[in-house]
């Protein structure tokens, strides 16, 4: 017994496996890794087999391909194929899985407090303890406070599209049944999706797709094709409105085309067993309306919000290290700040690089200032080889020295690729520093000050970009610091002592994370949209298809996964779609 609340610390035994390999493992450290989806998955297959004793807690015990989950619930594809076995791929580590919930960090402790059932539906609590934490629980869905959400279908798991995948053949099916009035058939026919962005864009378009192609012509000739109607309630002027604008049009427009009924500026007031009440805005006259759509079935999906964990955890932390409403705030190593430093990692969706430059900014000139003497002072030395140099120097410049320094434009360039060096979240807003630097030397001296240089990092600040919650995001970050891992575990003999006593082993033998936009896609109506960043762009309509399976395709976990996915489109080409549900 032990931790705070004095329950069972469990350990897997080692010494009980009949196989050396393992046993081996009782040597190293203990990394314990919460969830079992994309961050986590990512980070499983870049760290290498031997290094730690891994532990992964997660209530799902297996990876589940979120991309492709609207297609599973509107039947193209078998949900099988999206999944994947956790323990499957935790054999290559040699690590063991813990059906269970994470609920409590003891930090001070290093102990995860976790909760399960056990056989006889008895709630079990017990501690599992870490050398590294890695937090890795995603998100849930944004409720937005609206009632009646239990009469609406969620997507996000397995268990979502098999209810989806079941609803929609029960509507289905009493639509066709002889008691079924016109008026009820019309309803039971009517598809609501309360939420325009990817999700919901590409819910709605296979859903059409799905009722359009197969249905209509084989299997249910009692429809007809006007009753059924699909529509999206996006509360925004846009669709897709985190993607680029040509994007965002070319999808409205593609739904125009295929009666999609697009209603924009609509929220959502209240969601009734068989109704959904919103509200719609005119965006010319601000005048605003109240409006009822039966539906027979109504999909929420109108975003992400914190994860119980998460929250929890951003609340034992507290201020000053951590505040943020939506996600755990780590720093460029992906450390939780206000954890004891390289004990805690935080990725995916539940967490968020923080990189405040107003805050900051005192700390951010005297780092600059700092290394920059050393340099100059002996070229040959690197303040980054030398952190205690840097701890030694920084003592000489108090804070009024620092406001009372004038940096030249050169100088100013210079801090701009210090800072993006360590924030490499900087780098694209500091791109454009040379077009601002004039806007804050009014009098055109040549160079800043303080108070100047404070104005002109807030502005940067305000055009970074947070980190996106995708699969592309999390996916990145699992494998960075997968490596990291490696790396850590290989360097841990030969480590210097300053850096053990200064316990920041992460920025002394690793880069910072730095996130690479790939660009996003979307599947709209036998017909995929690209959008590049940058105001790049790429839509159309059978290649684009291909294009976009193919992307999907090599993102896919295994093998298996791949073949399986393969055989279903095929299955889908040959046969139809499968609508037994
Ligand atoms: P997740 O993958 O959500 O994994 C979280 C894991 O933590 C789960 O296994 C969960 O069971 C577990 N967990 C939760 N709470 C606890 C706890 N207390 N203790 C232990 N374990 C816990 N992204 C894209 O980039 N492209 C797309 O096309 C795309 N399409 C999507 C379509 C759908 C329908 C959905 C739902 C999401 C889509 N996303 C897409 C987003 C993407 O899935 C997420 O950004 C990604 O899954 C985040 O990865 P993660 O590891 O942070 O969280
Ligand atoms: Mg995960
Ligand atoms: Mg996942
Ligand atoms: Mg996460
Ligand atoms: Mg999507």
């Amino acid at each position: 017994l032990g931790g705070d609340e004095n329950l069972p610390i469990l350990e897997e035994k080692l010494d009980d496996y009949d196989s050396p390999e393992k046993e081996m493992l009782k040597f190293k450290p203990r990394l314990v890794i919460l969830g079992s989806g994309w961050g986590a998955v990512s980070l499983l297959k870049s760290l290498r087999p031997g290094d730690y004793n891994v532990t992964l807690i997660s209530p799902t015990n297996y990876f589940l391909f979120t991309p492709l989950l609207p297609s599973a619930a509107s039947s193209t594809l078998t949900i099988k194929s999206l999944t994947e076995s956790i323990r499957r791929i935790l054999l290559k580590v040699r690590g063991s899985f813990l059906e269970a919930n994470a609920e409590k960090i003891e930090f001070s402790n290093r102990l995860v407090k976790v909760s399960t059932k056990d056989c006889d539906g008895q709630t079990k609590q017990f501690y599992v303890p870490y050398d590294k934490l890695v937090v890795a629980v995603g998100s849930t869905s944004n409720t937005h406070g609206v009632k009646g959400l239990n009469y609406s279908h969620q997507l996000k798991t397995v268990a979502d599209a098999r209810a989806i995948r079941r609803r929609i053949t029960e509507v289905l099916e009493k639509a066709c049944l002889p008691t079924t009035t016109d008026e009820q058939r019309k309803k039971l026919l009517s598809f609501v999706i309360c939420g325009g962005g990817p999700t919901g864009v590409e819910f709605a378009a296979e859903v059409y797709d799905f009722l359009n192609e197969d249905l209509l012509n084989n299997n249910y000739p009692e429809i007809l094709r006007q009753e059924i109607s699909v529509h999206i309630i996006q509360s925004r002027s846009n669709i897709l409105n985190t993607y680029d604008e040509a994007i965002s049009n070319y999808a409205t427009k593609r739904f125009q085309k295929d009666s999609i009924d697009v209603l924009t500026n609509s929220r959502v007031q209240e969601i009734l067993p068989n109704e959904v009440i919103f509200k719609q805005t005119d965006p010319k006259t601000g005048e605003t309306e109240y409006k009822r759509l039966p539906f027979g079935l109504c999909l929420w999906s109108t975003g992400v919000a914190q994860n119980p964990l998460a929250r929890q955890i951003v609340e034992d932390l507290g201020e000053p290290f951590q505040g943020n409403k939506r996600a755990i705030e780590t720093d460029s190593h992906l450390r939780v700040i206000g954890a004891p430093l390289g004990d805690v990692y935080a990725i995916g969706d539940c967490s968020t690089v923080r990189t405040d430059l107003t805050e900051n900014t005192i700390d951010l000139i005297r780092h600059f200032v700092t290394k920059k003497y050393l340099t100059t002072y002996n070229e040959s030395v690197s303040a980054a080889d030398h952190p205690e140099a840097i701890n030694l120097k920084k003592r000489f410049l108090t804070d009024s020295e620092i406001k009372n320094l004038k940096l030249s434009h050169r100088e100013i360039q210079q801090l701009a690729q210090d800072i993006s060096s360590y924030l490499p979240q900087t780098a694209e807003p500091f791109k454009y520093i040379d077009e601002l630097l004039p806007k804050y030397d009014l009098e055109g001296k040549g160079e800043l000050e303080y108070s100047q240089l404070a104005e002109l990092l807030r502005e940067i600040n305000s055009k970074i970009t947070s980190l996106p919650a995708t699969a592309q995001r999390a996916n990145q970050q699992g494998k960075y610091l997968g490596k990291k891992l490696s790396k850590i575990a290989k360097q841990a003999d030969n480590l210097r002592l300053h850096e053990i006593l200064d316990g920041d082993i992460d920025s002394s033998i690793y880069k910072p994370f730095q996130y690479k936009h790939l660009g996003s896609l979307a599947y709209i109506g036998n017909s995929a949209v690209f959008d590049l960043g940058h105001g790049n762009s790429f839509f159309g309509g059978l290649i684009a298809m291909y294009l976009w399976r193919s992307v999907y395709f090599s993102q896919c976990v295994s093998f298996r996964t791949q073949a399986l996915l393969f055989m279903d489109w095929l299955k889908r080409g040959m046969f139809g779609r499968d609508s037994i549900g």
